[in-house]
């Protein structure tokens, strides 16, 4: 076998181990065993759109950042929802304060979303770095914290967006279980909630609502918001 297919065999081998791994993990926050690479190539990170544990615990994440209403801000606040914030560098850079404050006084974390929002498996692998680190250092600047999640735009993604995740710094790539943001004018129904989901909203104009009906649903199932970056372990 010539040194490139053995490299490929590798790389194959891992993805699988990962895969699987993810799987079978087990309760509590998710674990996976499968060492770093040593072979050069960034381990792909694992794709994650439930949440394996046994916790009573659901994950609310919402997306964009376009809309900054106070009264979400509010209800994030004072519910202290540990939500995973997607942001583009672009909804804040004409008002950080918004996420500033949710940052400041609360246990929200400032995800990657990219920076441009494109979809992610139509760029090569130079593009795609361009997207993920540059969101990763502008969120660096921006709010002195690493994002450690990517959530590829339109939950589209290539294996290489797996590996570019890698190398630029996030742990897994997050899809999600339930879209719940209200895009016309009925909101979507919300399914009886479970232990693991992932919730999907955005900031848009109904934000503050989306948000209040996901909370209760969660209440009304027994289940807790959790921060979704603690129960991704270190790969
Ligand atoms: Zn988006």
């Amino acid at each position: 076998m010539s040194r490139s297919k053995l490299c490929c065999a590798l790389r194959d081998a891992l993805v699988v181990l990962v895969s699987v791994t993810l799987i079978g993990a087990p309760a509590g926050p998710a674990h996976a065993s499968a060492s770093r690479s040593s072979a050069g190539w960034p381990e792909p990170v694992p794709v994650v759109s439930r949440v394996q544990t046994t916790d009573p615990v659901v994950f609310v994440t919402i997306d964009d950042g376009w809309n900054h209403d106070p009264a979400a801000a509010k209800l994030l606040l004072d519910r202290r929802v540990p939500a995973s914030l997607f942001l583009l560098p672009g909804a804040y850079s004409y008002d950080d304060a918004y996420f500033r404050n949710l940052l400041n006084h609360g246990p929200v974390r400032v995800e990657n979303h990219s920076v441009n929002h494109p979809d992610l498996s139509a760029l090569d692998a130079a593009g795609q770095r361009a997207e993920i680190c540059g969101a990763r250092d502008q969120h660096l600047a921006k709010f002195g914290d690493s994002p450690r999640l990517l959530r590829p735009p339109y939950g589209t993604y290539s294996e290489t967006t797996r590996t570019a995740a890698r190398a630029c710094g996030a742990e897994a790539l997050v899809t999600w279980t339930y879209d719940l943001t209200t895009w016309g004018s009925d909101p979507v129904p919300v399914p009886r909630l479970k232990t693991g989901d992932i919730i999907l909203l955005h900031f848009n104009g109904t934000v503050t609502d989306d948000l209040r009906r996901v909370l209760d649903a969660a209440a009304a199932a027994g289940l807790k918001p959790a921060p979704l970056r603690e129960y991704i372990d270190r790969w």
